[in-house]
């Protein structure tokens, strides 16, 4: 395995709630990556991996700021040469305020900032917040400001969701040097309650594994890897490939075969429709769904009890 881009999920904790996220983040969750762990999981990645890139994310990691600050510092150290963080942007409360953290990030080396804005995160942090956020740190000097917004259909659909997400986009306008992502819903963890308002599929989503846009490679080499404060590994939220408490990270990463994943094997093989077979003789009946990825969660949310060290964390189920 060839690691390029590492994804460090600091908290789970966060001052939203939002309907779609896969990782259940919210208020009452608790716990953060230890800086030590953070520390070890640079030095190894960048001691035997070509590791480019460390993006920290969550949960909302300016909740640990100082946390936050010393992983970008020490990734900066050991040459990871682009260094980010995705926000919601809930502490840019004032220009003051905004400026101060962003000032302080990009001294400690941050070359990317990444913020979210949809119609699911305004639901907790106002629009004119978040917009503080993105204007000052266009004006700080990084080398991207981003925004991720997340559509429910689609970017033309004229639902509630996404009608509101286009008008918070249109709001930027003039803001040229900021690269907008538009990405669909995934409808797994919080968001798999977000399927009422679409259109199932009459047939089953029978195609190949599509692989999230933020894993580089394949299932079989993949060259991205998340890793939780718990010390999960995981390559789509829920699916993981080892632990770091359990084996230095290092170890896991060498050791890594898809084919004796029981999980990744049968995806990697078949397509999530792989799982199906397995799912329907412990006694699954569901058979509508939005896309691969919604029957793939689905799937593995039935098998959990059945390879909990495989698909967990457990609260992406
Ligand atoms: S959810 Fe399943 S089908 Fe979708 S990208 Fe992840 S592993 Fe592949």
């Amino acid at each position: 395995m060839q690691i390029r881009n590492v994804d460090f999920l600091l908290t789970f904790r966060c001052p939203a709630k939002c309907k779609h996220c896969s990782y259940k983040a919210g208020p009452e969750r608790r716990g953060y990556m230890k800086l030590k762990d953070a520390k070890s999981y640079l030095e190894e990645l960048t001691d035997t991996q070509p590791l480019q890139s460390i993006t920290v994310h969550g949960g909302e990691p300016f909740l640990y700021f100082e946390h936050l600050k010393e992983i970008i510092e020490k990734a900066g150290e050991v040459v990871v040469p682009r260094r980010g963080v995705i926000t919601n942007g809930y502490w840019a409360k004032t220009k003051e305020i905004a400026k101060k953290k962003l000032v302080e990030l990009k001294r400690v080396g941050l070359t990317c900032i990444t913020f979210s804005l949809d119609s699911f995160h305004q639901e907790y942090i106002p629009l004119e917040i978040v917009k503080t956020g993105i204007e000052t740190a266009a004006n700080i000097g990084f080398d991207r400001v981003c925004v991720d917004s997340y559509f429910l259909a689609g970017i033309d659909s004229d639902n509630f969701y996404d009608t509101l997400t286009r008008e918070a986009l249109e709001s930027l306008r003039g803001l040229d040097e900021v690269e907008v992502h538009r990405y669909r819903v995934s409808f797994e963890g919080r968001g798999a309650e977000l399927t009422r308002h679409v259109k199932l599929r009459e047939d089953l989503p029978s195609g190949k594994c599509p692989l999230r846009f933020w894993i580089d490679g394949t299932l079989k080499n993949p060259e991205t890897i998340e890793i939780d404060f718990e010390g999960n590994v995981t390559l789509c939220p829920g699916i993981c490939i080892g632990n770091t408490k359990r084996q230095p990270l290092t170890q896991l990463l060498q050791n890594y075969n898809c084919h004796a994943h029981p999980i990744l094997s049968i995806i990697a093989e078949k397509g999530p429709v792989g799982l199906l077979e397995i799912a329907e003789e412990k006694g699954f009946k569901q058979r509508k769904f939005v896309d691969e990825c919604h029957l793939c969660y689905e799937l593995r949310k039935y098998l959990r009890a059945y390879y909990p060290q495989f698909l967990t964390p457990v609260d992406c189920y």
